[in-house]
């Protein structure tokens, strides 16, 4: 029987975020006597890894997968493996969205969908017999006859206090994230699903509007142990929705005594609830505002209204709690004038807020399964055959083809590049007239940026130009 099994997940970039899927599984599999070796890194240092791996003892690979760059490198990684015969798997929320194309890879000999954890025990056990994993539930392959087959069931594991991430089995320094005053935070994911049903979000595709989370006590240990290992000084709840249950919640809240950072919705902010993050060390809330156009709002079914983010900005502004604003551009038949009335919201919400009010503005990207899917497709959405295709897929780059599309992905950039290094006054004279064309600039600056955040070489340059950005800051400019 085969008792090694190699869980990987490739990145294409430097930053890193702590791999709780895999880690999870990996917990799982430990316990039952499996010996399980993780990866999480580029591609480069994968194949050096896989190298002294003796493969006659390797069960199977997993790679975490998402939709995006980083799969680019996954492939490349999973051919690497099928060449020396072991069977690859490919789970997470990019096999779990588009399993046929996943399985259009010739390495790919099986996706799983959803969350395996309960299942990953059965998984190994049948694989270590060499026997298929055809009739098995959550899981997608080829047929005999070059045929697709997909498995009905989404698998979604509800007893989650059984299955806590094997987080000794990973040195998390590395992931250790400066926020705020704090400088070793560490991610938490202390439940997962979400009960609403936002248009854009993969929520419903995955989870269909379940949600399940780990009881107190679990989040409370784990949270002890990052404590004790790490000496964390900040953790930040990176749930779809950490606020489900607010008393459960704020429970957890009140037993951490750390800074703490987390997502909400923006009607969770009573005065009330502003004067809970007061007390409890609430350094940062990070606010999916969306849109400032009502009819938008209403359209891509968020339960919010433009109002209820003007007044969560309104109640936070005497607070020392930094606040992000999350918007999005370029959702399908969006006007342009719904567009600018988002842009006229935001430097409103600029206007009346606190200074450390940041707002983000990032590209509508349509996900299959989702509610506003068919509209996408309506809207020029032509959906990638392959993987390499979905690899373009990302916050900055507008899948809808239309007349607004350039201007989209510009508006986007723009933006943040106006609020990130103000000393480029081109980017803040461009969003003041809301001058979008010709963005030659913007190419340029999109280079270098790219060069800094994607290349070992930038990001020691970056790092070393941070104290002269934060003076330029400074001093006005
Ligand atoms: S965007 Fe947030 S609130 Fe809406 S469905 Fe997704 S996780 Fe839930």
């Amino acid at each position: 029987m085969k008792k090694t099994i190699l869980l990987a997940k490739i990145e294409h970039k430097l930053e890193l975020y702590v791999p709780f899927g895999i880690l999870i599984l990996a917990g799982e599999l430990r316990k039952n006597g499996y010996n399980v070796i993780l990866y999480h890194g580029n591609l480069k240092e994968f194949y050096k890894k896989f190298d002294e791996i003796d493969k006659q003892d390797l069960n199977f690979v997993g790679f975490s997968t998402m939709t995006g760059p980083q799969l680019r490198p996954t492939i490349s990684a999973s051919e690497y493996v099928k060449s020396s015969n072991i069977k690859v798997i490919w789970g997470g929320i990019h096999a779990t969205i588009l399993p046929e194309v996943c399985l259009k890879e010739k390495c790919v000999d099986y996706v799983v969908l959803g969350y395996a954890e309960g299942q990953i025990k059965n998984i190994a056990n049948i694989l270590a017999k060499e026997e298929s994993l055809e009739e098995h539930p959550g899981v997608g392959y080829v047929g005999k006859n070059n045929e697709i087959i997909i498995s009905d069931e989404i698998l979604f594991e509800t007893n989650v206090d059984e299955f806590l991430p094997a987080l000794d089995m990973i040195d998390l320094k590395p992931y250790y994230q400066k926020m705020e005053d704090s400088v070793r935070v560490l991610p938490m994911i202390s439940s997962r699903g979400c009960p609403f049903a936002c248009g854009f979000c993969y929520n419903q595709a995955v989870n269909s509007g379940k949600w399940v989370g780990y009881s107190d006590d679990k989040v409370l240990q784990l949270v002890d142990y990052l404590k004790e290992e790490y000496k964390i000084d900040g953790i930040y709840f990176h749930d779809d929705n950490f606020f489900t249950k607010v008393g459960r919640a704020q429970n957890i809240i009140k037993s951490i005594d750390l800074p703490w950072f987390a997502e909400m919705r923006a009607n969770l902010l009573t005065q009330e609830f502003v004067s809970f993050l007061e007390q409890t060390r609430c350094r940062k809330v990070f606010i999916g505002a969306e849109t400032g156009s009502p009819e938008v709002m209403k359209d891509i079914g968020k339960g919010i209204g433009v109002r209820d983010v003007e007044n969560a900005v309104i109640r936070l502004k005497d607070s020392d709690i930094h606040t992000e604003l999350s918007f999005i551009i370029g959702f399908p038949d969006e006007t342009q004038k719904q567009m600018e009335e988002t842009m006229g919201f935001i430097d409103h919400l600029d206007r009346i807020g606190h200074n450390r009010l940041r707002c983000a503005v990032k590209v509508y990207n349509p996900q299959p399964n989702t509610p506003l899917w068919e509209r996408a497709l309506e809207n020029g959405m032509e959906p990638p055959e392959t993987n390499e295709g979905w690899s373009d897929f990302s916050r900055n780059k507008c899948f809808l083809v239309n007349k607004h599309t350039k201007t989209i992905e510009d508006i986007s950039k723009i933006h943040y590049y106006m609020v990130y290094f103000p000393f480029l006054k081109l980017e803040k004279w461009r969003w003041e007239k809301r001058y979008f064309k010709h963005t030659y600039d913007v190419k340029i600056i999109d280079r270098v940026y790219k060069y800094l955040t994607e290349t070992k070489k930038g990001v020691e340059i970056k790092r070393k130009l941070k104290p002269l950005i934060k003076l330029l800051r400074k001093k006005g400019f």
